[in-house]
């Protein structure tokens, strides 16, 4: 494969195959860099000079979790040191301050506690939507859904139109992971598998409950299956348009066992990072929006991720347990003063939008 003629290819519309995604992912050095220049050239087609961004804040409703998935840092065992589980009365005073502090969205973190039905999901949505009226909640991942249908004896399509109707806003893509069940059975086998996954995404997006799509890349992965579960999303967007945008999800490795086992590697490198973020730019030709993981990649990685395809800031958060608690160093708050600054630097605009990317 010659990356030049590919490049040009792309940027006169031809749609790029999983395995060209691949060669492409397995470029290293000097090369990478007309990459990143051909992703930032299809953002600007794609999203325009905007930078996008949701006044949002994460609530985390409990870190006991029946997956103690091998990359995670954050799920516990019942009964282990740190295990919490938020009751109402402190569900409601997280609520209040996000209300305080004028989020247009609610975004609930959690565990997938083992002993949660249908009715703890409907019981925790109608605090949320009761002390928050208003305020978009984006909740739940696939795997919640499907543990929902096995402890509550109903459909997965059943399951959503409960949460649908107890006032949840859009879906989260998360649980993706890599959805590739090789991989699957080594990083987090007791979740849900990838026909699974992709079975209620569908679901979700055929009811207009939007998703977002994430994907979990830098633990024990290889480019082939990085760019089948790329291939994967591409295939679901072209059905169904319900993904709002891709989440990339750089592994933290520090604090988790793949990696205190020797199992997974110390993470993608930034050559790595910025890499994915292009590769997904010009391969996913159906999505709109590429967002940072601020959280994540600490805010000089996120700027040059901007600068490589991606065109979302992701939200102000207020708090991101699960990345701080994997050993991310800056994973509290972002003030739009600073996301300012660095869409200043890059000469492109900031915008506030909604979850489902209107602008305010
Ligand atoms: S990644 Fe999610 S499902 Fe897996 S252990 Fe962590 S909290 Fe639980």
């Amino acid at each position: 494969m010659d990356p030049g003629r590919l490049l040009d290819d792309i940027r006169e519309g031809y749609r790029m195959t999983e395995q060209e995604a691949t060669s492409l992912l397995n470029i290293r050095g000097r090369e990478v860099f007309s990459i990143l220049a051909a992703a930032d050239d299809m953002r600007e087609k794609k999203a325009g000079n905007i930078i996008t961004y949701v006044r949002n804040q994460n609530i985390h409703i409990t870190n006991i979790c029946k997956n103690l998935c091998g990359f995670c840092g954050f799920g516990k065992s019942p009964g282990d040191e740190g295990a919490y589980c938020n009751d109402r009365e402190e569900i409601e005073k997280k609520v209040a301050l996000a209300v305080e502090r004028k989020v247009t969205e609610i975004c609930l973190l959690s565990g997938v506690h083992p002993d949660f039905t249908i009715d703890s999901y409907e019981e925790i949505l109608a605090w949320v939507t009761r002390a928050a009226p208003g305020v978009h909640v984006h909740a739940f991942s696939p795997d919640e859904v499907a543990h929902a249908s096995d402890r509550s004896g109903l459909s997965t399509i059943g399951v959503l139109e409960r949460l649908q109707k107890a006032g949840l806003g859009s879906l989260q893509g998360t649980a993706a992971e890599i959805l590739v069940d090789d991989v699957r059975s080594v990083i987090c086998p007791n979740k849900l598998n990838t026909h699974d996954w992709t079975k209620i995404i569908r679901e979700a997006h055929r009811m207009k409950i939007p998703t977002t799509a994430t994907i979990m890349y830098g633990s024990y992965e290889n480019a082939p299956e990085r760019a089948k579960h790329l291939s994967i999303l591409r295939e679901i967007q072209d059905e169904t348009r319900g993904f709002t945008e891709l989440v990339p999800l750089t592994y933290i490795h520090t604090g988790t066992p793949l990696y205190q086992q020797g199992i997974a590697r110390a993470g993608a490198t930034g050559l790595e990072d910025i890499l994915l973020i292009a590769v997904s730019r010009l391969f996913l030709d159906n999505f709109k929006n590429i967002q940072v993981s601020w959280g994540k990649l600490g805010l000089k990685m996120s700027e040059l991720s901007l600068a490589s395809g991606a065109n979302d800031f992701a939200g102000t958060m207020f708090a991101d347990d699960v990345s701080r608690d994997a050993g991310a160093e800056s994973a509290e708050y972002l003030d739009p003063v600073v996301m300012e600054r660095i869409a200043k630097d890059l000469r492109r605009q900031l915008r506030q939008r909604t979850t489902l990317y209107d602008l305010l």
